[in-house]
């Protein structure tokens, strides 16, 4: 039986007013599991207007009332999880004892984060050239937030939005996608349960056409999106003038030198490769491998890969589940067509894996002798391959791991810390994580791309989640 769920807008449970509804299909199991309702434009107007009067009032509160309640929420949170983590198994397909678990055991730290950030959050006090003023800044709330966020980690992704918004003062409307919008609604509880002001946090579950309208709404002043960077583009051009934090696609190379151990970087490349079915933004989309340990490197991954287990995503060994969608899917199939075309070496998996209840279950790849110019190297594959390529030495390999649009996470194996240091001065990339997977994370972590590529420019701290204000004072004749 499928379930009907409701929408979450000012602080109340509703069917809302549209006619539509998306029925909710499990990529695990290909059954109906629920219904999500859509909103019509009176209920995002409704939700836009009920989170403005909130934050009216919310911008008064001080730090440490905020930091209280959102304590409250992540302890809520914190009720739900296994439930919660389920659920997202069940729409997203991501293996729930390896991996949906853990993502949702660690929602609650996006709260407790940003609650004790905002209690530090201070302003500065600034020297003036005449001696009777006094200048100061304070972080002021922006206002309301539309967060437009992706389905690969749907519950999480949203509370990268939600912490530090309500921690600085800000109303929260998001919109996941509508086909795993299930998770985020059942996490939705929390902000009732902790006594989140009504208005303050909306859910509304949608496609491109909700996301328009949020990200164009006159009420709205600032726009969180995390997804490709094509829909990026799109949003930048549509916005107006508000504040952004735009987070997009990636293209993570992990770069294998000569000294690197090589049994570490064989592991965790084959890791970042298949850790949720490679649907990550900083997932090891390519290794690049220094000529010399080339052999000895595909030897070893070869071997790792045997640890891929495929399968049903709530078996307590399987550690990789079915891509999502199909668009995700036929991208792979595209991807790795146009690679063998090109000459690449499949030298595992290379399809839809057989014998599944859904068609989106597929193969754990690995690709040798992959051209620079192949689509699995130059674009964001988004699934689970490992495309290896080789440089003749260092200076090839940064050049090649630079050659790219994309410039999110990076990693490099060395057992040299000079070499370490020289690669992060090379690579152009957000973030570049020595002697670990691409995939490496942390709920705190400062996020977004290097300047120049098509990543966007994420987010470094709590302060992006406010207005800087400048206050000055004339104290008249103090001497
Ligand atoms: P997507 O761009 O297709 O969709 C993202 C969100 O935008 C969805 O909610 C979608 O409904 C909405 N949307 C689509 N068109 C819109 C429009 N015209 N106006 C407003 N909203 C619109 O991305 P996706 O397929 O959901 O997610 C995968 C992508 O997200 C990958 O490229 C991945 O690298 C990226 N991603 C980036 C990060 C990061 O932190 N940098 C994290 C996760 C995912």
């Amino acid at each position: 039986m499928a379930e009907d769920l409701e929408l979450y807008i000012a602080g109340e449970w509703t069917e809302g007013t549209g006619d539509a509804v998306h029925p909710l299909v499990s990529p695990a199991t290909g059954d109906h599991i629920a219904n999500v309702p859509l909103a019509s434009q009176a209920d995002i107007d409704r939700a836009v207007g009920a989170a403005r009067d909130a934050q009216d009032e919310y911008r008064h509160w001080s730090a440490f009332e905020r930091a209280a309640l959102l304590h409250r929420v992540a302890d809520a949170v914190e009720e739900n999880v296994d439930e919660i983590a389920r659920i997202q198994t069940l729409e997203q397909g991501k293996p729930y004892h390896a991996e949906s678990l853990a993502d949702i055991a660690e929602a609650n730290e996006y709260f407790t984060n940003a609650a004790e950030d905002v209690k530090r959050l201070e302003g500065r006090v600034i020297p003036t050239t005449d001696r009777n003023k006094r200048m100061f800044t304070f972080n002021r709330p922006v206002g309301v937030w539309a967060a437009i966020t992706p389905w690969n980690f749907p519950v999480t992704i949203p509370l990268e939005y939600l912490g530090p918004g309500l921690a600085t003062g800000n109303a929260v409307i998001v919109k996941p996608p509508e086909f795993t919008a299930w998770g985020l609604l059942k996490l939705a509880e929390a902000f009732d349960a902790a006594g989140v002001p009504k208005g303050l946090v909306s859910i509304i579950p949608g496609g491109a056409e909700i996301g328009e309208t949020l990200v164009t709404h006159a009420g709205v002043d600032a726009i969180g999106f995390t997804g490709s960077s094509k829909t990026g583009r799109r949003i930048i051009s549509q916005m107006g003038i508000k504040r952004s934090i735009m987070e997009m696609s990636g293209n993570g190379p992990t770069i294998v030198t000569e000294d690197a151990n090589l049994g570490a970087a064989a592991e965790l490349a084959v890791y970042g490769a298949y850790y949720n079915a490679g649907q990550v933004c900083c997932a090891t989309e390519r290794v690049i491998v220094l000529d010399s340990v080339h052999d000895e490197f595909v030897e070893r991954a070869l071997k790792a890969s045997e640890n891929v287990r495929l399968g049903d995503p709530f078996e307590e060994t399987t550690n990789m589940g079915p891509l999502n969608n199909e668009p995700t899917a036929k991208k792979m199939d595209r991807h790795l067509a146009d690679a063998a075309e090109r000459g690449a070496d499949i030298l595992t998996g290379g399809g839809r894996a057989e014998g599944f209840p859904t068609d989106l279950y597929y193969d754990f790849t690995m690709i040798d002798g992959v051209p620079e110019d192949a689509l699995v190297s130059k674009e964001e594959t988004f699934g689970p391959v490992l495309p290896i390529l080789s440089a003749g030495d260092d200076a090839e390999a940064a050049a090649l791991a630079n050659r790219t649009h994309l410039g999110l996470q990076a990693a490099v194996f060395t057992s040299s810390l000079q070499k370490a240091f020289w690669y992060a001065d090379q690579v152009r990339s957000g973030t570049v994580v020595i002697n670990d997977s691409t995939d490496f994370w942390e709920t705190f972590q400062p996020f977004g791309g290097a300047a120049g590529t098509d990543t966007g420019w994420g987010r470094g701290s709590i302060e992006e989640f406010t207005d800087l204000q400048t206050v000055v004072i004339d104290l008249g004749n103090v001497r």
